[in-house]
């Protein structure tokens, strides 16, 4: 007997929806058609700014329980596939971070890294001291940066090799994709519109994309509420940053004389750095990550919806888990229908 497969429409492909379908397919494989619908496309998405750092980072009061357990997936996912670093866009690299909170304490998910350890009382003094601040606290860590422009295409190819369809489309009201089973919500801040959520606003980030084949290894230094980062991806080496809640895109002379001294002043060989392109993102920043289902009723129709947005200034370092988590709920509310 041959059995009718479920339908579902992912919305959004950027970092959190391309992974969302890829792995909704692969657990349910022959039993799904999968459609991914997108206004826009690879490169020229929020996820295309992003350095790709693997770092929980701008999650507001979402619990660390979530954060760890999703970001954990995700770090494990790459220490699995750092194999095929060229083709996903992985490299693997030391982390220092640096910073002059008075409250600072080191975060729970820093123990799920490798090779973390606190940074002595001395070698704070000796950062203070290089860069004429009174550093309170930080720690070092192995992480990952993994770039959204290269894993993007290359996923969007295997969802199709595996039989799913990319279609270019605007969704103005989830209710047009009814005839669907279940339609998953990857669409960052334009969920703000699309289901109107008041929890979102954009968190603006300003970097510059330089040519410094030298540096190796990853400086974060939060000071005065402000955090200026050095991030080496394979080609090109990302420096940051803004967190500026505005939906301003232009670029900003003043942010980009911040990004430039700070940069300066922590890697000196940064001076002569070609400036190749810069660029502004706008995190999709909440209160709490929404991954989360949902049905939804009009009149005696029902829509059943999954909703994964609003990763903030992690999405990459949470895709993986998020990704399981929304899938999980497919099958559950799949499941369901058929009761
Ligand atoms: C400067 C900067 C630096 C960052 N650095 C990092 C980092 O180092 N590490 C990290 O983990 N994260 C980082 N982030 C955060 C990360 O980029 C985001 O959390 C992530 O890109 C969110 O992915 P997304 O797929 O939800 O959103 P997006 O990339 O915005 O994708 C949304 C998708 O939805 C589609 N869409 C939207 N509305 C509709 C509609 N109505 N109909 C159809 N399609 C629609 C869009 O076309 C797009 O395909 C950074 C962000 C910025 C701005």
């Amino acid at each position: 007997m041959k059995m009718t497969k479920s339908k579902i429409a992912i919305i959004g492909c950027g970092a959190i929806g391309i992974t969302t379908a890829l792995k909704i397919q692969e657990r349910l494989k022959s039993k799904v058609d999968v459609t991914i619908f997108s206004k826009d496309f690879s490169p020229n998405l929020t996820s295309d700014v992003a350095a790709g750092l693997w770092e929980p980072y701008l999650l507001e009061l979402t619990p660390e329980e979530k954060t760890t357990r999703w970001a954990g997936e995700t770090y494990q996912y790459l220490i699995a596939n750092w194999n095929q670093a060229e083709k996903l866009g992985i490299t693997l690299q030391p982390v220092t971070y640096i910073t002059d909170t008075s409250t600072f304490t080191t975060p729970s998910w820093l123990k799920i890294t490798l090779g973390y350890t606190e940074l002595p009382r001395q070698q704070i003094e000796q950062f203070s001291k290089r860069y004429n601040q009174k550093l309170t606290g930080g720690f070092h860590f192995v992480s990952f940066t993994w770039e959204a422009s290269r894993f993007i295409p290359y996923f969007s190819e295997l969802f199709i090799d595996g039989g799913g369809t990319i279609v270019r489309r605007d969704i103005q009201d989830l209710w047009e994709l009814s005839e669907y089973d279940v339609v998953v919500n990857c669409t960052g801040l334009a969920s703000k519109d699309l289901v109107c959520d008041n929890e979102m606003k954009p968190v603006r980030g300003q970097v510059m994309k330089v040519k410094a084949p030298w540096q190796n290894g990853i400086y974060i230094i939060d000071c005065h509420n402000r955090c200026s980062y050095i991030i080496p991806n394979i080609e090109l080496t990302t420096l940051g940053g803004t967190k500026q809640i505005d939906y301003n895109t232009n670029i900003s002379n003043t942010d980009r004389q911040h990004i430039q001294s700070t940069c300066q002043t922590i890697i000196p060989s940064l001076k002569t750095a070609e400036i190749l392109k810069e660029v502004v993102g706008l995190r999709p920043s909440r209160t709490r990550v929404r991954v989360e289902a949902e049905t939804l009723q009009r009149q005696d129709k029902f829509l059943r919806v999954v909703h994964n947005y609003g990763h903030g200034g992690a999405g990459i370092t949470l895709s993986i888990g998020c990704a399981n988590e929304a899938a999980d709920l497919v099958e559950m509310l799949l499941a369901r229908s058929k009761m």
